[in-house]
């Protein structure tokens, strides 16, 4: 009698068995959750190495009604790549070719699995820049920014990544492939399909490769340090470096003396910028592809005249590479140190520019009377109207009392961005972590539409199944 060949044999036959991990510590980076809020069972975890064979492992999973977690660097923060008893974890990391660069189209054809970081390098070898730009570029893969609609530090400047896609190559549930790697700038011809993908979270197909755009290199750059007095103060900051610099204005993002501190309590080697405390700082930057004058002078400039009428406090400029990557690793690690001191309950929130302080202002208000003592660590991009508006334990409290309040603080701050006209997800996607609040925020008829697309393009819900929005029972 012939034996049934089990599939996670036939998906060894596809990727070699070494690449179908079932092994419990092999299978670690891919089943750990950074915040430790969920936990991955998946019966093994996948890694092919071409488009081909995401064919064919979408082909049998199909066949088997087996479902699939897309998985790219596993930086997300949402529980996005959280795979259940049963499912296959598809991790795309060994697809890490760059195709081909044009550096006279500025575009880069890439395979899903390059890390973010590799691509900026590859990118800066041909005198190209590839903009998108997070703290987790070192390890997040171009497939999961893409997936995410990430933002990161430049979007001021460049947009999400859904600004930077010119074309997909996306492997569908039953193993189809639609091939819409196009490196146009215009192209009406019909429903324009890749932003399907865009910010899908793995819910609608497997990208295996993308076109992007580049942009020339910088060869001028100022980036200073401003002290603050108040929200109010970084908005009018960032009014008039619009005015000025409309066209170099790259990133401003907002650091509380509270994140600062925690930053430096973590590393303490990690030196303030600026001697004296002020209770909010603004990093700013400038970036310019043209020659011309030195921008640090006229940011220099610029903040001089902003402290002449009391919005800046001080600043200072970097002079150089080192100076300047000091300053952004201030920003950078603001998360890893708010892990350090206790719990932290997490939002990632955006409303219009114009109302971040009374948001701000209610929200302090809102948080302090649900919770005495609750320190409030809200930092970020402030130039994208997004904040990380994060709460720390308070001192003494105890850290399992505090997380079980999620909801409950989830609740105060969400009702106010949205009394506010904002989002509750502005950039790191819904995954499992927010699609209670998803459901609970959105109009019924766009939850529909969600729920439509998602099956008439997966219609058996093999894909990243829970999250994001839930199918209706079949
Ligand atoms: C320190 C730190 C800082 C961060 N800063 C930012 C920031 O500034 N801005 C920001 O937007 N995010 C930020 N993030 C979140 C995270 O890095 C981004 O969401 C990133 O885009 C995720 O990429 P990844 O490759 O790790 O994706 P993963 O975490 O592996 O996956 C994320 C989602 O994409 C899906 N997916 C992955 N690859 C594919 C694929 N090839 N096809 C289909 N679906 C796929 C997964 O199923 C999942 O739904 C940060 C994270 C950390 C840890």
């Amino acid at each position: 009698v012939p034996q049934i060949e089990s599939l996670l044999g036939r998906l060894a036959r596809v990727v070699g068995p070494t690449n179908v991990i079932t092994d419990p510590d092999l299978a670690k980076p891919y089943v750990i959750e950074r915040r430790g809020r969920y936990t991955s069972l998946p019966q093994a975890i996948i890694r092919p190495a071409s488009t081909a064979q995401v064919v064919e492992i979408m082909m049998l999973c199909h066949q088997a009604g087996v479902r699939i977690v897309p998985q790219g660097g596993n930086t997300g923060l949402t529980g996005a790549t959280v795979a259940a008893p049963g499912e296959i974890i598809m991790q795309l990391g060994r697809m890490n070719r760059i195709r081909s660069l044009d550096a006279r189209n500025f575009s880069v054809e890439v395979e899903a699995g390059v890390v973010l970081a590799d691509l900026q390098r590859a990118a800066a070898e041909q005198g190209c820049h590839f903009p998108l730009s997070l703290a987790a570029e070192g390890s997040c893969q171009i497939g999961g920014n893409i997936s995410t609609n990430a933002g990161g530090v430049s979007v001021l400047h460049y947009g999400n990544a859904r600004e930077l896609v010119l074309g997909l190559e996306v492997v569908l549930s039953d193993g189809r492939v639609w091939n819409g790697m196009r490196k146009l700038r215009k192209n009406n011809t019909g429903y324009d399909l890749k932003h399907l993908f865009i910010g899908a979270e793995g819910t609608l197909g497997i990208i295996t490769a993308a076109m992007l755009r580049l942009f020339p290199a910088h060869v001028r750059q100022a980036t200073a340090w401003v002290g603050l007095s108040n929200v109010d103060d970084a908005l009018r900051l960032l009014a008039k470096l619009e005015d000025r610099y409309s066209g170099e204005l790259t990133a401003l993002e907002l650091v509380p003396r509270v994140a600062l501190d925690m930053v430096r309590g973590r590393w303490p080697d990690l030196i303030d910028p600026i001697a004296a405390i002020y209770p909010y700082y603004a990093l700013v930057e400038l970036t310019s592809p043209a020659p011309g004058a030195d921008l640090r002078d006229g940011l220099g400039d610029l903040l001089a005249e902003m402290a002449e009428d009391g919005c800046v406090r001080d600043g200072v400029l970097a002079h150089n590479a080192e100076q300047t990557k000091t300053l952004w690793s201030l920003r950078e690690r603001i998360s890893e140190a708010q892990g350090y001191f206790g719990g932290s309950i997490k939002h990632d929130i955006s409303v219009p520019r114009s109302r971040i302080p009374a948001f701000m202002r209610a929200a302090a208000d809102a948080v302090g009377r649900a919770m005495p003592g609750v320190v409030i660590v809200a930092f970020g991009h402030l130039g994208d109207g997004n904040l990380h508006y994060n709460l720390s334990q308070p001192v003494g409290m105890d850290r399992a009392d505090f997380l079980n309040r999620w909801e409950e603080m989830n609740r105060v701050v969400h009702d106010l961005v949205v009394l506010h006209g904002g989002s509750i997800a502005a950039e790191h996607g819904i995954g499992l972590a927010r699609r209670d609040e998803l459901a609970r925020y959105t109009a019924s008829v766009e939850l529909d539409m969600m729920r439509a697309l998602r099956s008439a393009v997966d219609p058996d819900g093999l894909l990243n199944p829970g999250k994001v929005i839930d199918l209706p029972s079949r």
